[in-house]
C-alpha cells in the first residue's frame, strides 16, 4: 500500500486531520468529530486526556487544563499542568499525538509522515518549535506550509487561471490576512497581515463583560473579580455566540451564577455584532495594509476566501461586501479547509497528481419572501436565508414582523433562486402559521431554514414571544437537481474534473456488496456516490414509483450519516445500491 501523508492544522483552538485518498481528500474524524478541541489536560487519576474531553473538564478542573498552547510557541517558557511543568512544543505534541492515534485507527494504518500547518506570519522559532512538536508525538514532518497557502491550495487554485486573492483567516485566538498569488500553479503569499491577539476568544470576553454587567443591573451583585463564574459563562456564552450566526436571538440561562440568582438573558445578533464591530474594523486595517505590501488595490482581487470558524459571523461576510467591495466565497468549511489544502501538499509530494474535494454546497440560494420595495413597487421580495455556495448540511434562521395591529397569521413560504423578486424564483413549498397572539403590528415570527445533506429543506416558523410554531419538511429535490450540473461545474471548475478512473473504481465497488463491518469512512463515500448515481438517474425521468423508492432509500441514507447508525448505513447503501443497478440499464 503507498505510504500516507497527511495534512494537519494544528489551530490555536481546533486541530483537523486530513489525507488524500486515491486523489480525494477526507477529513478523518477525531474522537467522533472532524475537529478536535486543542485542549490538553489531567484527568482526576492523573491521566493525560486531549480534545473535547479536555474541554469538557475547564470549568471543573482549570488548572489541569491548558487551551490556546498556540499562542506561546516558540516562546522559551513553560506552561504548568497538574504537578508538572511542559513547553509548548510538549505541550502540542500531546495534541499531534492524538491527532496520529486516532487517524490510525480510523484508518486502520500506522501514519508517520505528516504536513502541518501554521500562520503566515509565524516566524522561523514558531515554525521550528511547531516542527519539534511534530517530531516529539513521532510524526516525521515533511513539511510545514502557511495556513493561507493551504486554503488557496484546497481551493484548487493551483489547477486554474492565474489568480490574486485575500485569505481571511479568522479563528479562536488569531486574525491572519494574506493576499495569495497563483502564477503558473505556484500558489505565494505575497503579503501577510494579522493580529496574534484578536479572534473569537474576544468576542466571547465582550460577551462575559456583557453578562456580568446585566446580572449586577438585574440583581446587584458584581462578579466581575471572579474567575471561575467568568470561565463559566465563556463556555456558555462561546456555545451561544455560535449560534447566534445562524440565528437572530439566542436565549441564555446559567442557573445559580452566583449561589443564589440564575442568569437569564437573550443575545440579539445585531447588539452583538455592533459589540464586535471594532474589532471588525481593525481586520480591514490589516487588509487594506496587507494589500499596500502586496502593491495592490481591492480592485486587484480575483476572489476573497474566508477561513477559520468565526468568519461563519455575518457580519464579516457582509463588511468585506460593501467594504472591499469583492464577494468573500464559503465553498469549502471554514473549519476544515486549512487541513484539507495541507493533505493535498501531502499528495503531492506523496506523488499523486489527482485530486478531488468532496464537497457538498448548495448551487442556489434558498429564501422566503416579504413585501418590500423592488425598484419604488410594493412586491413580494426574497429574502435570502441560505445564500448559494453554502456547504451542507446548513441551518439558518432570520426574524420577520408582521405587519398589521392583530394579524393573526402569516404565510410562509420557501422559494430556490437568485432572483430579488419572489415570484421569478422557483416556489418549493409554503405554509400558514394561524393563532399568533393580537398584539400590535411588528410581532417577530423567527423563520428557521434546515438543509440536509440530501437536500431536503426543513421549515419551521415561531412566534418569538409565545414560542407557537408550525414545522413543515420540504422536497427541493425537484429544483435540486435541475442544478446539479451546475453544482458539479462550480466544483469542477475550481477543482479540476474528478479522474475518471477514480470514479470507475468507486461505482464497481458499490455495486457489489458491502461488507458489514465496512470503515464508515468507506460507507460515507459509498453511499456519497450512490446518491450521485441516484440524482442522475432521477434527473432522467425514472418511472414515478421507482423515483419515489429511491429518494425514499436516498433519505434513510441521511437519516442513519446524521445519526451515525453504521448498521442502518450499510443496509440503505446495499438496497440502494441494488435498486440503481436494476434501473440503470
Ligand atoms: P483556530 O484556527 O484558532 O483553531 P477556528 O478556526 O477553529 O480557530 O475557530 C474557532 C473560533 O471560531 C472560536 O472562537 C469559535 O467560537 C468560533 N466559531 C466557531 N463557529 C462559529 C460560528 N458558527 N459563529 C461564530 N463563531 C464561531
Ligand atoms: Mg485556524
Amino acid at each position: 500500500m503507498k505510504e500516507l501523508i497527511v495534512g494537519i492544522d494544528l489551530g490555536t483552538t481546533n486541530s483537523v486531520l486530513a489525507v488524500s485518498i486515491e486523489g480525494q481528500i477526507k477529513v478523518i474524524d477525531i474522537h467522533g468529530q472532524p475537529t478536535m478541541p486543542s485542549c490538553v489536560g489531567l484527568d482526576s487519576s492523573g491521566k493525560l486526556i486531549v480534545g473535547q474531553t479536555a474541554k469538557n473538564q475547564l470549568i471543573a478542573a482549570p488548572d489541569a487544563t491548558i487551551l490556546s498552547i498556540k499562542r506561546k510557541m516558540g516562546e522559551d517558557t513553560k506552561v504548568r499542568l497538574g504537578d508538572k511543568e511542559f513547553s509548548p512544543e510538549e505541550i502540542s505534541s500531546f495534541i499531534l499525538r492524538e491527532l496520529k492515534q486516532e487517524g490510525e485507527r480510523q484508518l486502520g494504518q500506522p501514519l508517520r509522515k505528516a504536513v502541518i500547518t501554521v500562520p503566515a506570519f509565524f516566524n522561523e522559532r514558531q515554525r521550528k518549535a511547531t516542527q519539534i512538536a511534530g517530531e516529539l508525538a513521532g510524526w516525521d514532518v515533511v513539511r510545514i506550509i502557511n495556513e493561507p497557502t493551504a486554503a488557496a491550495l484546497a481551493y484548487g487554485a493551483n489547477r486554474t487561471a492565474d489568480e490574486t486573492m485575500l485569505v481571511y483567516d479568522l479563528g479562536g485566538g488569531t486574525f491572519d490576512v494574506s493576499v495569495v498569488v497563483v502564477e503558473k500553479g505556484v500558489v505565494e503569499v505575497k503579503a501577510s497581515h494579522g493580529d496574534t491577539h484578536l479572534g473569537g476568544d474576544d468576542f466571547d470576553d465582550l460577551l462575559v463583560a456583557h453578562a456580568i454587567a446585566a446580572f449586577k443591573a438585574r440583581h446587584g451583585v458584581d462578579l466581575a473579580g471572579d474567575s471561575k463564574v467568568q470561565r463559566r459563562l465563556k463556555v456558555v456564552l462561546e456555545r451561544a455566540k455560535c449560534r447566534l450566526s445562524d440565528e437572530p436571538f439566542v436565549a441564555v440561562r446559567e442557573e445559580y451564577l452566583d449561589g443564589k440568582h440564575h442568569l437569564e438573558m437573550e443575545l440579539d445578533r445585531r447588539a452583538y455584532e455592533a459589540l464586535i464591530e471594532p474589532f471588525l474594523e481593525k481586520t480591514l486595517t490589516c487588509i487594506h495594509q496587507a494589500l499596500q505590501d502586496a502593491k495592490l488595490i481591492p480592485k486587484n482581487l480575483d476572489k476573497i476566501m474566508l477561513v477559520g470558524g468565526s468568519t461563519r459571523t455575518p457580519l464579516v461576510h457582509l463588511l468585506l461586501q460593501q467594504r472591499i467591495e469583492v464577494e468573500p466565497r464559503w465553498e469549502i468549511n471554514p473549519d476544515l479547509i486549512v487541513a484539507m489544502g495541507a493533505a493535498i501538499q501531502g499528495a503531492v509530494i506523496a506523488g499523486e497528481t489527482h485530486h478531488s474535494i468532496l464537497v457538498d454546497i448548495t448551487p442556489h440560494t434558498f429564501s422566503t419572501s416579504s413585501i418590500g420595495f423592488f425598484e419604488d413597487d410594493e412586491r413580494l421580495i426574497s429574502v435570502p436565508i441560505i445564500p448559494r455556495n453554502t456547504p451542507l448540511p446548513a441551518s439558518k434562521s432570520e426574524v420577520f414582523f408582521t405587519l398589521t395591529d392583530h394579524q393573526a397569521e402569516v404565510r410562509v413560504e420557501a422559494t430556490q433562486g437568485e432572483n430579488p423578486l419572489a415570484e421569478q424564483n422557483t416556489l418549493i413549498g409554503a405554509f400558514m402559521v394561524e393563532g399568533l397572539s393580537k398584539v400590535p403590528s411588528g410581532n417577530p415570527v423567527v423563520v428557521h431554514f434546515d438543509l440536509d445533506l440530501n437536500g431536503m429543506l426543513k421549515v419551521t416558523a415561531t412566534e418569538k414571544n409565545t414560542g407557537l410554531a408550525k414545522s413543515v419538511i420540504m422536497d427541493t429535490r425537484g429544483a435540486h437537481v435541475l442544478n446539479l450540473d451546475q453544482a458539479r461545474r462550480n466544483i469542477d471548475s475550481l477543482l479540476g474534473p474528478i479522474d475518471s478512473e477514480t470514479v470507475g473504481t468507486k461505482q464497481a465497488e458499490s455495486d457489489g456488496e458491502l461488507e458489514a463491518d465496512a470503515e464508515p469512512e468507506e460507507m460515507l463515500i459509498t453511499a456519497k456516490d450512490l446518491r450521485k448515481r441516484a440524482e442522475t438517474l432521477i434527473q432522467k425521468n425514472v418511472d414515478l414509483s421507482d423515483a419515489d423508492e429511491v429518494r425514499d432509500l436516498i433519505h434513510r441514507s441521511a437519516e442513519a450519516i446524521k445519526n451515525r447508525d453504521w448498521n442502518l448505513l450499510n443496509k440503505s447503501n446495499a438496497a440502494l445500491g441494488d435498486l440503481l443497478f436494476y434501473l440503470e440499464d
